[in-house]
């Protein structure tokens, strides 16, 4: 028989149950046994869902409060000592959210996903110990309610190679030891409470390795074994997100039992882990974790039949690419989406069926599963035919794109010259990098409308008034280069999506991004168009508000493509370059209504890269040619700004220089400068405008922190291509603060103007 298996399913419940429980308990609204009543209800709904759905691998430890990377951490005990005193669930949320005493422990994208998880914090002379029994006590949890489950850890070697040493010259993998004799000891509690198998995930396995990390990874496997040989559960070692490539022998020869593989990313590794995993039994992730399509069960079974040629089925898993907590929870809830499309689409809970359609045609033939297999291969063909996804006008024009509609008529010198003779700013300009608080009364006006309470003519003078106001604050406050203040936008990526065809939204399709936080992403189903102007109005109406400059403000194709479910029927470059033929024509048009400036934020471009080194110049490739797609259709004296909202530019400087943005806006302000000499250093040639204002924290800088920020800056970049602005945008902040704060920014650049 081969078996369905399942590596993790979404946590946070099909209608966010987590997210509300967790918010009213911070609010101190719920108490903890309330939060623990919701979460076990989530996880009896999750394994009677998946136990229903035939799985035979069930798991269990995939439920968290938070981060599964923060439970390990906690696990470990290896918390850090500024959150001493605390236990129980008050540390472990004040490691995650922080308290007036102790800030959060920093926070980042887990692999190439929009899941964040908490970086844990390694210090010298630290110890390890079992400092809970969570993964014991959630198997005993479901096998009390009749489900016998594979409980998930956190790979230790992933652990610390996620981990940041806080002591200056700490080498996270030489903690290695202690942290493997934890999980020894766990994997025997597992044992001892019944459990057979546990899956344990070393997603590092599909990143560029480093001698040391091979290391670590044989010797810590090596240890478990050795220590598994009295007895213990068998272990089955996961990997996802990609091909194992050039660790695929160090993968096969690890002492486990199971090894898991990612055969929607990499379908073509299945040959060469086939000639090599031995004994070991493997789990074939055939349907997609990352996407919302259904999947070509056909296609899959092809795969599947390839394993069980070679290794006979009792040897053979067929399980989901990697977690489903990468998708929503269940397409049941979409109400409002048309049938067609629901047809092709599959969330967590479908996933499940597929896999078990799979698993059974792979054991008993295509026969024993007849009617999952017809439906998805009709899905595919009303898919691949539907007239809703292919416009061919939309593909004629993306193919006959040419190198000459990605230049700008002159070079940076040149443009820089016209468009400071048009805009004539003042040395060290300032400007804002597009939102302005959105107040709570902004928030009230927006969903009243959604709810038909407020009619489209009282909305909109409600946001002109807004946007009036706004402009003569930013007038008032001194600032050069004006915004608008994007009042009218929900979400710098929805915005954009709901007005595109080729685009489409769900209800209920939220995807936990970190802690209680969820996204909701919007799905590109087909060929990509504007039907009409996207933001003119609104450019237009702002720019007659005043005479300063006024910045036109858009969304670059690449944080569009990467803050969304992307079709998979064609490259994501193909999808992208889409993308950057309707923006360009957005920039055409506000250039026409008489924007001088136009700003493309690309604040996902970073995020974007491949995990292994090999694969990012190509990306990086089409990634620029997309955003100089957008960009190149306008005269010189235009000026075309783009913002990022990172600070590490050292690996990606010649794809940012070859974005040729004539000004670029970064986050630089915590960095104290310091990635400017990335820039320095690599003669970046354009004008630059590194943040000055952190404007995550709702401290007010000091004007004199500025000038010595901008003063570390002219030691760096030429002062006449420095700009002077916040990290971000600031429709997170309160206006008391941005007042206060603009004032020292603005304070800040007529002081460097004076001693100029
Ligand atoms: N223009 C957007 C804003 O100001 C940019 C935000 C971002 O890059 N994350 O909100
Ligand atoms: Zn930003």
């Amino acid at each position: 028989m081969v078996k369905a298996a399942n590596l993790g399913y979404p946590r946070i419940g099909a209608k966010r149950e987590l997210k509300k429980a967790l918010e009213s308990y911070w609010k101190g609204d719920l108490d903890a046994a309330a939060l623990e009543a919701t979460a076990a209800g989530l996880r009896a709904a999750n394994w009677a869902a998946q136990a229903e759905a035939g799985m035979a691998r069930i798991p269990s430890n995939d439920f968290s409060f938070y981060d599964q990377v923060l439970d390990t951490t906690a696990m470990l005990g290896a918390v850090p000592p500024r959150f001493a005193g605390l236990d129980g669930l008050d540390a472990y949320f004040a490691m995650a959210r922080g308290t007036d005493a102790a800030p959060a422990m920093e926070m980042t994208k887990w692999f190439d996903t929009n899941y964040h998880y908490i970086v844990p914090e390694l210090t010298a002379g630290m110890t390890f110990r079992l400092a809970n029994q969570i993964p014991v006590e959630r198997f005993k949890e479901a096998k009390a309610r009749g489900v016998h489950t594979r409980p998930v850890l956190v790979g230790p070697v992933t652990w610390l190679a996620l981990a940041k040493a806080k002591t200056e010259g700490l080498e996270p993998l030489s903690l290695l030891p202690q942290v493997v004799a934890v999980y020894a000891e766990l994997l025997g509690r597992l044992a001892e409470a019944g459990a057979d198998w546990v899956q344990i995930d070393e997603p590092i396995l599909v990143r560029d390795l480093s001698p040391a990390e091979a290391e670590a990874l044989r010797g810590a496997y090596d240890t478990l074994s050795a220590a598994l040989s009295k007895g213990g559960p068998r272990i089955l070692l996961a990997t996802y997100f990609g091909a194992l490539g050039d660790n695929l022998e160090l993968a096969c020869g690890l002492p486990v039992d199971g090894l898991h593989i990612d055969l929607v990313r990499a379908p073509g590794q299945l040959d060469a882990v086939l000639a090599k995993v031995g004994d070991k039994s493997l789990s074939l992730g055939l349907i997609d974790g990352r996407n919302i399509w259904r999947s070509d069960l056909s296609r899959a079974l092809g795969l599947a039949q390839k394993a069980t040629a070679a290794l006979g089925g009792e040897r053979v898993e067929i399980a989901p690419s990697c977690s489903l907590l990468h998708v929503p929870v269940d397409l049941a809830h979409e109400t409002a989406l048309d049938d067609e499309l629901k047809g092709w689409l599959a969330f967590a809970r479908q996933k499940l069926d597929e896999v078990a359609a799979l698993a059974r045609a792979a054991g008993s033939g295509r026969e024993a599963a007849a009617d999952a297999f017809a439906a998805a291969d009709a899905a595919m063909a009303a898919r691949a035919a539907s007239a809703r996804i292919h416009d061919p006008a939309v593909k004629a024009r993306a193919a006959a794109v040419t190198a000459a509609d990605l230049e700008r008529p002159s070079p940076y010198a040149v443009r820089i010259a016209k468009q400071q003779a048009r805009l004539g700013l003042p040395a060290y300009p300032t400007t804002t990098i597009g939102s302005f608080p959105q107040t709570p009364e902004i928030r009230k006006a927006r969903a009243a409308h959604r709810r038909g309470e407020m009619n489209d003519a009282d909305y909109r003078a409600f946001l002109e008034e807004q946007t009036r106001q706004c402009i003569r604050r930013q007038e008032e406050l001194g600032l050069d280069v004006l915004v608008h203040g994007e009042f009218e936008r929900n979400d710098m990526v929805e915005y954009f999506g709901e007005q595109l065809s080729g685009f489409t939204f769900t209800k209920n399709g939220w995807v936990q991004s970190y802690g209680s936080r969820c996204v909701k992403p919007p799905v590109i189903f087909g060929d990509v168009s504007r039907p009409r102007a996207m933001t003119v109005d609104w450019a237009k109406f702002a720019a007659a508000q005043t005479t300063r400059p006024m910045k036109g403000m858009l969304t670059g194709p690449v944080t569009i493509l990467q803050w969304s479910f992307v079709r998979d029927d064609q490259p994501r470059a193909e999808t992208c370059r889409q993308v950057a033929l309707a923006i360009r024509d957005e920039v055409a048009d506000l250039e026409r209504a008489g924007l001088p400036i136009i700003q493309i934020d690309e604040a996902a471009l970073r995020e974007g890269l491949p995990l292994r080194q090999a694969e990012r110049q190509e990306y990086l490739d089409w990634a620029v040619a997309a955003f100089r797609l957008t960009a190149s259709a306008v005269a010189d004296e235009t000026q075309i700004h783009t913002h990022m909202c990172y600070s590490e530019f050292n690996d990606i400087m010649p794809a940012i220089a070859a974005m040729d943005a004539d000004v670029i806006s970064i986050e630089a302000s915590r960095s104290d400068m310091e990635l400017l000499e990335a820039f320095r250093d690599f003669e970046y040639p354009n004008d630059i405008g590194p943040g000055v204002w952190d404007i995550h924290s709702p401290r007010v800088p000091e004007q004199s922190a500025m000038v010595s920020l901008l003063k570390s800056a002219t030691a760096l970049i030429p002062a006449d291509r420095l700009w002077v602005n916040p990290d971000c945008g600031l429709k997170t902040r309160g206006w008391p603060e941005v007042e206060r704060s603009i004032t020292h920014l603005v304070g800040a650049a007529r002081t460097l103007r004076e001693k100029a």
